[in-house]
């Protein structure tokens, strides 16, 4: 497909807006002018409209087809969601105004929000408080990790160690290296922490474990109260990576179960669309004698029910993101909370979990199923068998690009070996996944009988393989395609 630029004919436009009264390059320093017109495309108004929709054709997205994208919770996200989004009296408020004298009237919608997301949160999932602020899940693991270092250090605890077990997912041992930690990595018995391990690595210099529930294959821990009876037994806190929440919305609540400081996705489980580096949101709770230390500004309400943000916690670790976070995403998430409602949020879990679990019967007789047991909300599948006849994991998912589905996540996580990751997600029909099942078990199929087949597969795609070592390499960006 050309480019923008290729489509570009001297003097062809579209509309021209009448000239400005005075050009605006006048009032500006002569030396931050350009010294010529910037190179644009020259094209009509139906060349651009052409270009784009021609363009949108050929993205990949959840509104196109299956996503079955392991550990991403790639679901679809009502539009309803998009419209409250985009309400006047939120998009047009200045953050600043929060701030200003005089201005708090117009402020309350937004500040009610943010109390109330908050509130729904910790009913959620039994926290005694949550800050909206971190813009992703990684950064909200920070900034809880942070908050332990904050409660260790006021506390006079000298502690050095986090750990993580080996199907955590790869975030956790990054961040608390990132916070300043050594980690300390347990390896995991039949897919769960085993509390021998646990317990033999758990020291007094241990600040805290991380773990990711259900972890990285898709399984509930099974020996959850006696970790935390272990970790908190040596003055550590426990951390839960609540990336996964979509597994258990309405069935637990980490805060009954003992953690300390939880993390949410709100672009995986709460409305907001993931991937592409979009706006996130991964908010973080925490039990009560956390509180003092979590970012600031808080929502703070007054006994008049008037509502205003509050700097005034000497303990606080500070500001961990500019302004509240990501509104919009907080915002999404505040109306598909109160949309779905406790059952809704309840069913979301149960049909994930069903969906995931549909899946993994139906293939468990065509490709091996490491831990084949009951899974939450994503399973883990190994092509091993196919690996021995020349077809590895990444070219059965570039086989399934060519049957219209997005891949799995491959090769993660690193404990199986050729690993392929699905998670269908609630949002989807029984009669898409058996499609996308049905192409799966052509493809493994097609291992024994045309393996070089799928070694070149995509066959369809507007890019085929890349070497894909050469072009993180070798990178050649040009814009004449
Ligand atoms: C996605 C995910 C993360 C990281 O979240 P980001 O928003 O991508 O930073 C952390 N833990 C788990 C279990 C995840 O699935």
């Amino acid at each position: 497909m050309k480019t923008i630029f290729a489509k570009s004919i001297p003097g062809r436009q579209g509309l021209m807006p009448d000239a400005p009264a005075a050009p605006a390059a006048a009032h500006l320093p002569q030396d931050l002018l350009r010294p010529a017109a910037p190179r644009l495309p020259e094209v009509s108004e139906l060349d651009v409209m052409r270009h784009v929709s021609e363009l949108s054709r050929r993205n990949f997205g959840v509104d196109t087809n299956f996503y079955p994208l392991g550990s991403c919770t790639m679901k679809y996200n009502p539009r309803f969601m998009e419209h409250v989004a985009s309400l006047d009296g939120f998009t047009k408020l200045h953050p600043l105004m929060a701030q200003l004298r005089g201005a708090g009237h117009f402020t309350q919608g937004a500040l009610e929000v943010m109390y109330e997301t908050e509130q729904l949160l910790c009913e959620i999932t039994g926290m005694a408080a949550f800050t909206l602020h971190p813009m992703a899940g990684a950064h909200g693991e920070l900034t809880g990790v942070m908050c332990i270092a904050a409660y260790h250090r006021d506390k006079g605890n000298k502690k050095t160690k986090v750990i993580c077990p080996d199907s955590a997912h790869g975030t956790n041992p990054a961040t608390a290296a990132l916070a300043g930690y050594d980690v300390v990595n347990i390896a995991s018995v039949d897919g769960m922490i085993d509390p021998e391990h646990l317990e033999n690595a758990l020291d007094d210099d241990v600040a805290a474990v991380m773990m990711t529930c259900p972890n990285t294959l898709g399984l509930f821990e099974r020996h959850l109260e006696r970790i935390v009876a272990l970790t908190h037994a040596k003055d550590a806190l426990l951390y839960y990576d609540g990336a996964n929440l979509n597994a258990i919305l309405g069935k637990m609540r980490v805060g009954d179960v003992g953690f300390d400081v939880v993390h949410l996705n709100l672009h995986k489980t709460f409305a907001t669309p993931h991937g592409a580096g979009g706006p996130g949101a991964g908010p973080v709770g925490v039990a009560e004698r956390l509180t003092p230390f979590l970012p600031v500004s808080r929502v703070v309400k007054l006994k008049d029910g008037r509502l205003f943000l509050d700097y005034d916690y000497p303990k606080s670790i500070g500001y961990m993101a500019p302004f509240y976070g990501n509104f919009g995403v907080v915002l999404k998430a505040y109306a598909y909370i109160l949309r779905q409602g406790r059952e809704g949020l309840t069913r979301v879990s149960e049909y994930a979990v069903l969906n995931a679990n549909y899946m993994r019967k139906r293939l468990e007789s065509h490709v091996e199923i490491p831990h084949d047991r009951l899974c939450m909300h994503e399973f883990v599948a190994s092509a091993v068998a196919q690996a021995k006849q020349g077809v590895k994991a990444l070219d059965v998912a570039k086989a399934l690009l060519d049957k219209g589905h997005h891949a799995p996540t491959v090769y993660f996580p690193l404990i199986v070996k050729e690993c392929l990751m699905f998670e269908p997600t609630e949002t989807e029909s029984r009669e898409t996944m058996d499609q996308f099942v049905d192409d799966l078990i052509e493809i493994l199929s097609l291992a024994g009988t045309d393996p070089a087949f799928l070694q070149h597969a995509p066959h369809t795609t507007p890019v085929g393989r890349l070497d894909e070592t050469k072009a993180a390499r070798d990178m050649v960006l040009t814009d004449d395609a």
